[in-house]
């Protein structure tokens, strides 16, 4: 921060102190923790409460859906999301409701069994580590931290993670198994990563049971009429060598219900097949009704983009408003950076180091939860204490405008504080 800015704070101190004594007589009680879709967006899909329909149980060839069995998910929902996941249909599984459940599965299966290529299981090294682009998403991390797997944060840029820290961190030691990847609309920061940064992270040199698990949660969540061309990150790894070292991920959560939607894992052949091995141990077979029911809501990749257009008129306005109050309130003193992200569920706000979790307490003191400060860095810790989540779609826009607009009088209280 400028020192004209800084002095315009503490000028302004009592008046932000004022105000936030003001905010606090208000007695608010204001939540915008958590990136879950509102009630309207859920709407979206509530033909899903009477679909399949009546009589309807089978699938293209036949199949009676309501048994047991079909253990790499309905062919035609695969096919569906096969062309923006960029992954095979033959490669391309649909399962559960969960993507979490899969990337824990697999981080399971990985420890107790070893994944193909691995001398041993994870379980069975001295120490397992894993690259965490950073700010990055709290519950990938608490996978690894539940798993006793040591977390390294990386930087993030733009583009994704940077490279020549990755580098460094893989030639520096050598238990490092995993890497978490949200490649499209990271979250919280909305970055997307290039090819040119895929193209390096499959190429790394790393140890032979090496995988990223890149986790494609928002791949079709476009707030703008730019979208990104999807990377065939299983091809380029197959071109560098190394065609087992991506785990791709996604789900349906925020197209349709976050509770009851597809979960889908891809990668190559031999991961399919090592996953399918261990998932028999578990299941039968995925609830292959509900996929049934979400080919017939979704019908094609382009009514998954119409149905994506919808969730977009109804939250562009909301990201509208994060940009508005912001700029606003904090832009004319300086105060934090943030981003303007292009599509997913997040906006990362970047204040003075050693101020957010002050931020964040002031305003849960008013009556507004944020996510508490660290929860994008792992084990909580965000080493800068500087970097603040908000999540704006599950509040109405009057909810969330006055959330921004009173956590906006907490933190200039606590920028203020610092000098
Ligand atoms: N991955 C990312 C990056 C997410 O942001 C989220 C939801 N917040 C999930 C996964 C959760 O996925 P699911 O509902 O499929 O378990």
């Amino acid at each position: 921060m400028s020192s004209a800015a800084s002095d315009t704070l503490a000028e302004h101190r009592a008046a932000f102190q004022s105000a936030y004594d003001e905010l606090k007589a208000q007695g608010l009680k204001l939540d915008l923790t958590r990136g879950k879709p509102a009630a309207d967006q859920l709407a979206l899909s509530d033909a899903l409460l009477t679909l399949p329909g009546d009589g309807e149980f089978r699938d293209a060839a036949g199949t009676d859906l309501r048994n047991y069995g079909g253990a790499t998910g309905l062919p035609e929902l695969r096919e569906i999301f096969s062309d923006v996941l960029r992954v095979p249909v033959p490669q391309l599984l649909a399962l559960g409701n969960s993507s979490l459940t899969l990337m824990h599965d697999v981080v399971s299966f990985a420890m107790l069994h070893g994944v193909p290529g691995a001398a041993r299981p994870w379980g069975k090294e001295e120490s397992v580590s894993f690259l965490c682009p950073v700010p990055g998403y709290d519950r990938h991390f608490s996978i690894t931290e539940a798993m006793g797997v040591r977390m390294i944060p990386v930087p993030m840029n733009d583009d994704g993670p940077d490279i020549p820290s990755v580098k460094a961190a893989l030639a520096a030691d050598p238990t490092i198994k995993g890497m978490w990847a949200v490649p499209v609309y990271s979250n919280p920061t909305g970055a997307v990563y290039s090819e040119a940064v895929a193209r390096e992270l499959v190429a790394l040199d790393a140890a032979d049971d090496f995988r990223i698990f890149w986790d494609n949660a928002y791949a079709v969540h476009h707030l703008t009429d730019w979208h990104p061309e999807p990377i065939d990150v299983l091809g380029l790894a197959a071109e560098a060598g190394h065609p087992d070292r991506v785990f791709v991920f996604a789900s349906t959560s925020k197209v349709t219900y976050s509770g009851s939607g597809v979960a889908f894992f891809g990668s190559s052949p031999e991961n399919v097949k090592w996953l399918l091995h261990w998932q028999s141990f578990q299941s039968i077979g995925p609830d292959k009704v509900n996929h049934l029911r979400h080919v017939a809501l979704l019908e094609s990749p382009e009514g998954v983009a119409a149905h994506m257009r919808k969730h977009r008129a109804l939250i562009a306005p909301k990201f509208a408003a994060v940009q508005e109050v912001f700029e606003r309130r904090l832009a004319p003193f300086g105060v934090g950076e943030w981003t303007d992200p292009k599509g997913g569920y997040f906006v990362t706000l970047t204040v003075t180091p050693g101020v957010a979790r002050r931020a964040i307490a002031l305003a849960a003191e008013a009556g507004i939860a944020m996510t508490p400060a660290g929860s994008t860095h792992p084990y909580r810790d965000d080493p800068d204490d500087a970097v603040i989540r908000i999540a704006p779609t599950f509040p109405t826009i009057d909810e969330l405008t006055a959330g921004l607009e009173g956590f906006c009088t907490a933190l200039l209280l606590a920028e203020s504080e610092r000098d």
